[in-house]
């Protein structure tokens, strides 16, 4: 039958200066700065009572022995340091992430107020205990191998461990050149900025695996971009977003360890990795690089079947933006889609359409092999033959997700052997879920469909629409309207920047807001050609 033909094509598109020390704007740090996993009885509202540290990153690896900031080849090392350069205009703090803040970095709100709060996030001030480093990784890019790239425009500023004892790496993007910033500036301009603060905290609150976005400042430096590669080059502005992860190694953190024949430091890496981010697996364990690289092929199948279930299409799929711990990040020229289609490329840079979102898995399935690549020097001849196997059951675990994520989506209980065919019969023919009922096979979906919800046990309309509206966002951040934001942006109205930020708090609520904006509505006509590039 054409659906059994069709459906494992689903898998292809399913298919130091501290701010108070030396610089001496503040009194010495709090001496009693809560210890990890204490719950301080108020959150700090001023910067002073609040300190970072670079020590477990800077401890346990040899670090670059050339200090000063020019471009350069890196060796032998994981990071190099070095300080953010701060803008030479005025900067503005123009969003922020309050849930970031108060529950991740026990910040009071208040804080946003000051101006020390404004130079911590704009990187002209250091704050207590922080080391800046740039991170050096490589990466393949579109295929392959792109050697030394490392953050070129970012400064990984400290780590913070909260009252709830998570530890979380904090990064300014856009904060000038590093040894890594090859020919790029070291900047980030405005558009790019607003869609990374935006799409990170949306993604967030629609459940998927990301890092989080702190604050967004704009700066009045001017940043020179030829937006859309046809040699019309025009002045944006610098941006910075401060933004959050567990952790910032990439895939590409490992292979240019492999690549450059530095094993020893390779295995000091994942040692680090693995004791600080994946607590189930033990130290002693002689399989411990088999069992990391099965989780990392495991969760990254997860994170790429969640994408698909929202239309999410990262747009740049390469090695070093794919995390080691299967969280979205590096959000560039990103998009949803408005309605199905499996050739949907959000970057037109992408000549090719190598990251249609069609290929999303099988890219992930790609950039997997690379890793196992570099691991490859560190397994044994057995342990090579596992990983070899456990990547086989990729494309499976990935169908399996996918087909579960949508079986929710549906308000489907329970087992049935058509699952899979009502669901891949709903995606290849009614993606567009606004248009529904205009399709020649609706009535044939829906009664098939109608059929199927019979057989959910103890199942009511009421019980089913109350899962559903749970599991199927009312708004995601389309591109029309990251692109309103931007516009408004530019003419300096963060209205709509805000405004998206807190709806897009609650993508399963209806908001009389969200709906006076349309956000739910279809895409307004002058939005069918919006272009995203490459360039940020
Ligand atoms: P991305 O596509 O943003 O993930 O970046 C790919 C690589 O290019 C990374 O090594 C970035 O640090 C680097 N890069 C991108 N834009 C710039 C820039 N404006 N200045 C310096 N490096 C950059
Ligand atoms: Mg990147």
């Amino acid at each position: 039958m054409w659906w059994r033909r069709w459906l494992p094509a689903c898998l292809a598109w399913g298919c130091v200066a501290a701010l108070c020390g030396s610089r001496g704007l503040c009194p010495a740090p709090n001496a009693s700065r809560p210890e990890p996993g204490q719950c301080p009885r108020r959150r700090a509202a001023e910067l002073c009572a609040w300190a970072l540290s670079s020590d477990s990153l800077l401890d346990p690896f040899p670090v670059d022995v050339i200090q000063e900031n020019y471009v350069r080849n890196v060796r032998n090392c994981i990071f190099s340091i070095v300080y953010p350069t701060p803008f030479k205009s005025r900067v503005r703090l123009v969003a922020v992430s309050e849930d970031v803040l108060e529950n991740i970095l026990d910040l009071d709100v208040s804080v946003k107020g000051s101006s020390d709060f404004l130079e911590f996030v704009s990187g002209a001030k250091v704050i207590f205990g922080s080391v800046p480093l740039a991170h050096r990784y490589g990466g393949h890019q579109f295929g392959s191998w792109a050697g030394q790239l490392g953050d070129g425009r970012a400064h990984l500023i400290g780590v913070y461990t909260n009252r709830h004892g998570e530890r979380w790496e904090l990064q300014l993007k856009g904060s000038g050149k590093t040894p890594y910033s090859r020919n790029g500036d070291g900047r980030a301009v405005l558009r790019s900025s607003v869609r990374e603060f935006l799409c990170s905290e949306a993604m967030h609150y629609l459940g998927i695996p990301t890092s989080r976005a702190a604050s967004l400042i704009v700066s009045d430096d001017d940043v020179w971009r030829d937006q859309f590669y046809n040699g019309n080059i025009k002045k944006e502005r610098g941006a910075i977003v401060l933004r959050l992860a567990k952790s910032w190694f990439r895939i590409g953190s490992l292979e240019i360890l492999t690549h450059s024949g530095e094993l020893d430091l390779l295995r000091r890496l994942l040692d680090f990795i693995i004791q600080e981010h994946f607590p189930s697996i033990a130290m002693n364990d002689s399989n411990r690089y088999l069992e990391f690289f099965s989780t990392v092929v495991s969760e990254t199948a997860n994170l790429i079947a969640m994408w698909m279930s929202v239309g999410f299409a990262h747009g740049v799929c390469n090695t070093d933006n794919f995390s080691l711990l299967s969280i979205t990040i590096d959000y560039g020229p990103f998009g949803f889609m408005d309605s199905y289609d499996p050739n949907f490329v959000p970057n037109t840079s992408d000549d090719e359409r190598k990251y249609k979102i069609g290929n999303q898995a099988s890219v992930g399935l790609f950039n997997l092999s690379k890793l196992l690549q570099a691991l490859k020097p560190l397994l044994d001849p057995r342990q090579n033959q596992l990983a070899s196997q456990i990547l086989e059951g990729y494309g499976e675990y990935y169908y399996s997700r996918f087909t579960e994520l949508f079986k929710t989506k549906l308000g489907l209980l329970g087992e049935n052997e058509n699952d899979n065919f009502l669901i891949a019969f709903l995606l290849k023919e009614f993606w567009a879920l606004q248009d529904l009922g205009k399709h020649k096979l609706f009535s044939e979906w829906v009664t098939m469909y109608l059929l199927r919800l019979n057989s959910n046990k103890g199942d009511s309309d009421t019980k089913r629409r109350t899962r559903m509206t749970t599991v199927n966002p009312r708004y995601i951040l389309r591109n029309w309207m990251a692109e309103s934001a931007v516009q408004k942006a530019n003419l300096n109205d963060f209205s709509e920047v805000q405004l998206l930020e807190q709806v897009l708090q609650h993508p399963f609520q209806r908001q009389e807001a969200a709906e006076r904006a349309g956000y739910s509505l279809h895409p307004p006509a002058w939005a069918k050609h919006l272009k995203v590039s490459c360039s940020s």
